[in-house]
C-alpha cells in the first residue's frame, strides 16, 4: 500500500471583499480547509493565515471585551447617579454681609 496523501492538492478560493486584519488587502485572502478539518484564511499578499478556530477564539475576546466595556458604562439603574445630590448652585458673594 502506497502512503500517498488522500488530497495533495487542496482547493482553495478567495472571500470577496475580505481584508485582511494584517497589511488590510482586500480581496486577497483565499481560504481553504487544513489537515485538521479546520477552515484557513490565509492572505496571499502577506501569507497572514488564521484557522476558524483561532478567529472564532479571537472574536469571543473581543466580544467579552465589548460587553465588559458596555457594562461599565451603562448606569446601573438607568439614572444619573448624580440627581440625589445636584444642588442649585448658589452664586457666592451675594448672600454675604458687607463687611
Ligand atoms: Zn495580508
Amino acid at each position: 500500500m502506497s502512503d500517498t496523501p488522500a488530497s495533495p492538492k487542496r482547493p482553495r478560493r478567495f472571500i470577496a471583499g475580505a481584508v485582511c486584519p494584517k497589511c488590510s488587502e482586500m480581496d486577497r485572502t483565499v481560504m481553504y480547509s487544513n489537515d485538521d478539518g479546520d477552515e484557513v484564511r490565509e492572505c496571499i499578499s502577506c501569507g497572514y493565515s488564521q484557522t476558524s478556530t483561532e478567529q472564532a477564539a479571537e472574536v469571543a475576546q473581543a466580544d467579552g471585551l465589548a460587553t465588559e466595556l458596555t457594562t461599565r458604562v451603562t448606569p446601573v439603574n438607568g439614572k444619573a447617579l448624580l440627581d440625589e445630590d445636584v444642588k442649585p448652585l448658589k452664586i457666592l458673594g451675594l448672600d454675604d454681609p458687607k463687611s
